[in-house]
């Protein structure tokens, strides 16, 4: 019971750190789009301004901005609005995929779950990995 308590309390406390860090970090950066300057809190996001490139995400992003872990200046705020155009614009969304490549993307998917059943012993109909 003490510890169940506890735990509640502990989670809400970093809950609450969590939000102040968010709310800190949005203000440094402006409270605002950078590129409409929509001021919504509720749509606007983090963005990195030259893209993750497949950089791990970063727990806990708020507090190492804070803490100076992570450089402010890679960072700006956008509003979903932009933050999605500016993704499709730079080729970072699904969506921009040609049809073949969204094609090949589903087939390499395929592949891997009938490498995988092979794997597990699975009976198989078609084995032949399909192009
Ligand atoms: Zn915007």
């Amino acid at each position: 019971m003490f510890r169940k308590w506890s735990r509640k309390k502990y989670n809400g406390y970093r809950l609450e750190r969590r939000i102040k860090a968010k709310e800190t970090v949005f203000f440094m950066l402006g409270d605002k789009c950078a590129h409409c300057g929509n001021a919504d809190k509720r749509v606007l996001q983090l963005d990195h301004k030259h893209g993750r490139h497949g950089e791990p995400r970063i727990d806990n992003l708020w507090e190492a901005l804070l803490y100076g872990v992570e450089p402010f200046d890679k960072y700006q705020l956008l509003c979903a609005n932009c933050n999605w155009i500016k993704r499709h614009e730079n080729n970072e969304c699904k969506i921009n995929l040609t049809e073949k490549q969204q094609w090949m993307k589903a087939v390499n998917i395929l592949n891997k779950h009938i490498d995988a059943a092979i794997a597990a012993g699975l009976p198989v109909l078609n084995p032949r990995p399909i192009k």
